[in-house]
Parts: structure tokens; C-alpha cells; sequence
């Protein structure tokens, strides 16, 4: 029977691998093929815990699809959402930092698939591959900007202007229009009832901006729903430049937040 416990590593012949997370599509070619026979693909099951806290982490997942919240106890029944990871990130990096273990709880909001490795052999492969080691180090500066950001967003911001940020994220982090959520999950994420949600919700959704229905939440008008949102969607918002500008290379910045990532050239797929 398959288990993620005896899944055989992926491997490669020869060929670039497809992948989606954008750290693995900004290594260079070798090193990803090297990269590459260490990963296993696993399954990441809506709701699912994939790093519980304050447990010894074994395994770093690079996400290719789907959507992880990572939250934080604020007391002994409710937890806060303090950062969201996508495609543009890892769960689990903080292993690369000496840590053991991590206080966050890693939850599954979206399902979708990941990449995992073991955390020794990530950090074997971060010391032989100085860029695997420099966008490593970027993600998690990027995790730490975003968790601070959100701090600040908690308690300068409205309900609205954040719960548009939270769509906004969450469509750039997933690539999806339609993000599967329910309402009860989505108050957790902002910290408030479920009942002062379907509040926000209402005057959004008359307008336009987005649909919702049985736990789908539909977004129609993008461009007006960045207007509504707080500025912090522009500190924490994925960029990806157009590759007109890249001299037909792919070219990504993994987040734009305070200008501090790298900029690497991605491989062409
Ligand atoms: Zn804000």
C-alpha cells in the first residue's frame, strides 16, 4: 500500500523537472536535478496539520499547490493566522535555522500537493548549493516580514480592507480564482466570529467583487477588490515579472515585500 512513509523518491531522466513552487523553478538547472531524486510527492489533504508545534520537524515541503495557514496560539482555545505559504514557499524552513521545533502550527487551508525532503538532507544540499542556501534564507526573511506585517495589519486595519488582503494573498499564493473556503475557517484566519464575516461579506458581494457558495468563494473583480484592500497587500503581494521585461526568461521575485528578496533567473521550462 502507498504511504508518504514509503513513497520511492521522484526521479529524473534527464529532462528538467516540471515543477510549480517557485523556489525549485528559480534553481539552477543542475542543482535542481540534483535536488530532485531526494523529494517525495506528497498530498496535502484539506485541514490537515502538516507541522504540529513544538514538534521536532522532519521534513521541509516545498508546496506546488494549495494553500498552509500557520498559526499561532494565542491562548489555550484560539490560535492566530500569522502568515499564509504557497507556491512561493516552504513549510518546515525553520529547521534550516537549528531549531528542533517550531511554536506555529503548519494547517492545510487549501488542499494541493507538496514536495517534501528531509530536513538533513535539505541541509546537506543547502551547504553544497550556495543558491538553493541564498533563496532559502530569502523565504524565510520573507515569512518573518509577513508575519510582522500582519501584526501591524491586525490592528491598524478593517475588517474589510483585511479581509480583502486575505483573498488577494490567498488567489496569488494558490493561483486560483475560485479559493475553497468556508466561512467559519476564514474567521479564524482574521481572528474574528464567523457571524462579523458574513458582515464584511455582505457589501463586497453585492457589488460584484466576489461570489460565494457552499464553502467556494469566487473572485469576479480583482482590480476592485486591490482597492479595498489595506496597503499591506502591496508590502506582502507575489510579483512576477512579465517576461517581455526578462528577454523572454522567466523571472521571479518571490515576494516583494520591502524590496528585500532576491531576484534570481529561473529556468525556462
Ligand atoms: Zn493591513
Amino acid at each position: 500500500m502507498w504511504t508518504e512513509q514509503n513513497a520511492p523518491a521522484l526521479v529524473t531522466s534527464g529532462e528538467p523537472p516540471l515543477v510549480q513552487n517557485f523556489l525549485l523553478r528559480m534553481l539552477p538547472r543542475r542543482d535542481l536535478q540534483r535536488l530532485y531524486p531526494m523529494l517525495q510527492r506528497s498530498t496535502l489533504t484539506p485541514r490537515r496539520v502538516l507541522q504540529h508545534a513544538g514538534v521536532p520537524i522532519e521534513h521541509v515541503y516545498f508546496i506546488e499547490d494549495g494553500l498552509v495557514s500557520v498559526l499561532a496560539n494565542a491562548d489555550e482555545r484560539h490560535a492566530v493566522e500569522v502568515c499564509l505559504i504557497g507556491r512561493e514557499g516552504v513549510v518546515g524552513g525553520a529547521a534550516l535555522l537549528g531549531v528542533r521545533s517550531s511554536p506555529l502550527r503548519h494547517f492545510v487551508q487549501i488542499g494541493g500537493d507538496a514536495l517534501r525532503i528531509r530536513v538533513e538532507d535539505l541541509k546537506r544540499a543547502a551547504c553544497e548549493m550556495p543558491q538553493l542556501r541564498a533563496l532559502l534564507h530569502s523565504c524565510l526573511h520573507g515569512f518573518l516580514m509577513q508575519s510582522s506585517q500582519s501584526a501591524a495589519c491586525s490592528l491598524s486595519h478593517s475588517l474589510s480592507q483585511r479581509l480583502a488582503r486575505w483573498l488577494l494573498m490567498a488567489q496569488d499564493r494558490s493561483g486560483r480564482d475560485e479559493i475553497p473556503i468556508t466561512q467559519e475557517l476564514l474567521a479564524r484566519s482574521l481572528g474574528v466570529r464567523r457571524a462579523t464575516v458574513s458582515e464584511a461579506f455582505k457589501p463586497l458581494e453585492s457589488r460584484g467583487i466576489f461570489s460565494k457558495d457552499r464553502g467556494l468563494i469566487r473572485i469576479l473583480d480583482r482590480k476592485r477588490l486591490e482597492e479595498i484592500a489595506c496597503r499591506c497587500y502591496r508590502l506582502m503581494r507575489l510579483k512576477k515579472e512579465s517576461p517581455a521585461k526578462s528577454n523572454g526568461r522567466d523571472r521571479f521575485y518571490a515576494l516583494s515585500i520591502f524590496c528585500a528578496l532576491l531576484e534570481i533567473e529561473s529556468l525556462v521550462y
